[in-house]
């Protein structure tokens, strides 16, 4: 275990950035990982390793908002944490953070939210996504302008070659204290417009997936996933520019090798055992969706999806040696865990929306849906999914 995760997380690989080579090499190993234990090629798949066309998005970070009539200038008056690469424009509605929830957003509006803090979590704009606005005006506070004025330019989901766009995520916006000043003066209903410059271009992701036949395929499979790539090189810290990700995700990855090789290793299990690793979590969760479209195995023929996720640094807030399982309420696959001895809590970072936020529910979210909206009770074989981490999101 030791050996795979060292290799994953080794500067030779650069950080495993999205759809890159060093992904590609990430994946290329796992898949042969997978191949040496015995493991078959998942049905309908050739080989252990699927090439994901995407189209990505750069922009150049010189993108021009429009307040009233006053043109503010990316990096010197606002920072773009994410946009889909196209150009946005709304009236100005304003709404302070505590009110986002029970809101009523008018058609076309753009939200300056008011009060935000250093506490607010990502879950606290869900609303205005779910409500389909367009684009989102913050005055940042300054540990998140500092955060921007690091990282630059945001990571744009990219379109995926064969799958139709389903929703346009908001832009979101932060000004910085000089533009948020001038918001005393520009009325409600003005127009806003965020005017962006953008190339776009063609790479490959890939992600990594092998089988482990059951012995009584009708029960079903079992997928068992991680995310095999981390955000590359950015910034320097102590001189060091190589995020290596041994945690988020090499540590996950070690994990479902370690579990793929001790399944081939031992007597067969009664339901098939689908192991996955996505490509580009980090660019808009690109591979988890590609196999949402196109899984291997029909999705209502799922059972349960465990996803293992920065499993790698002990958390303070679950007793030692135990793992946190976000989505715990959503079935009785935790508890039933539980009873069988796996040393599993519920998830102590409920404001955190790490359920919605992981790769699981990217990968799965039309059977979510279809799931959420069936009362658990009628339904004979209820599909459980969750995701098992043991530590916050710190990137390491
Ligand atoms: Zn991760």
């Amino acid at each position: 275990m030791k050996a795979d995760e060292d290799f994953l997380a080794s500067d030779a690989l650069q950080g495993r950035a999205s759809a890159t080579r060093d992904e590609q090499i990430a994946a290329t190993y796992i898949g042969s990982q997978f191949e040496s234990f015995g493991l078959r090629p998942a049905p309908n798949t050739v080989g252990y390793v699927q090439a994901v066309e995407l189209e990505t998005v750069q922009l150049d970070g010189k993108a021009e908002l429009t307040l009233g009539n006053h043109v503010l200038h990316e990096g010197a008056d606002f920072y773009i944490s994410s946009s889909p690469g196209i150009n946005v424009t709304g009236s100005l509605q304003t709404i302070p953070i505590s009110g986002l929830a029970t809101a009523t957003i008018a058609k076309g509006a753009a939200i300056l939210v008011q009060d935000l803090n250093d506490a607010a979590t990502p879950g606290v704009l869900t609303p205005l996504q779910e409500a389909g606005v367009g684009l989102i005006v913050m005055q940042g506070t300054k540990a998140q302008l500092d955060r921007f004025a690091a990282f630059g330019t945001p990571r744009i989901a990219p379109r995926i070659n064969g799958i139709a766009q389903i929703s346009t995520p908001p832009t979101v916006v932060y000004l910085k204290p000089g533009a948020a000043a001038l918001l005393a003066d520009i009325d409600n209903q003005a127009p806003v417009s965020l005017t962006v410059h953008s190339t776009r271009s063609s790479r490959f992701t890939h992600n990594a997936t092998a089988m482990l036949p059951g012995t009584d395929p009708s029960r079903g499979t079992i997928l068992i996933t991680a995310h095999l790539d981390h955000v590359g090189v950015g910034v320097p810290v102590d001189g060091d520019s190589i995020y290596n990700g041994a945690n988020d995700d090499a540590s996950g990855v070690t994990a479902v090798l370690e579990l793929a090789r001790a399944f081939a290793a031992g007597p067969a299990p009664r339901r098939n055992v689908l192991l996955v690793c996505f490509g580009s979590e980090e660019l808009g969760g690109s591979g988890a969706r590609w196999f949402r479209e196109f899984p291997p195995v029909p999705l209502k023929d799922i059972a349960a999806n465990l996803e293992f996720e920065m499993i790698g640094v002990p958390q303070e807030k679950v007793p030692t040696g135990t793992m946190f399982l976000s989505g715990w309420e959503r079935s009785n696959l935790g508890p039933t865990l539980k009873e069988h001895g796996a040393r599993l809590s519920r998830d102590p970072f409920p404001e955190q929306q790490f359920f919605r936020r992981s790769t699981t529910t990217r990968s799965h979210r039309r059977v979510w849906w279809r799931i959420r909206q069936r009362p658990v009770a009628r339904s004979r074989r209820s599909t459980s999914r969750m995701t098992i981490y043991s530590t916050s999101t710190s990137r390491s």
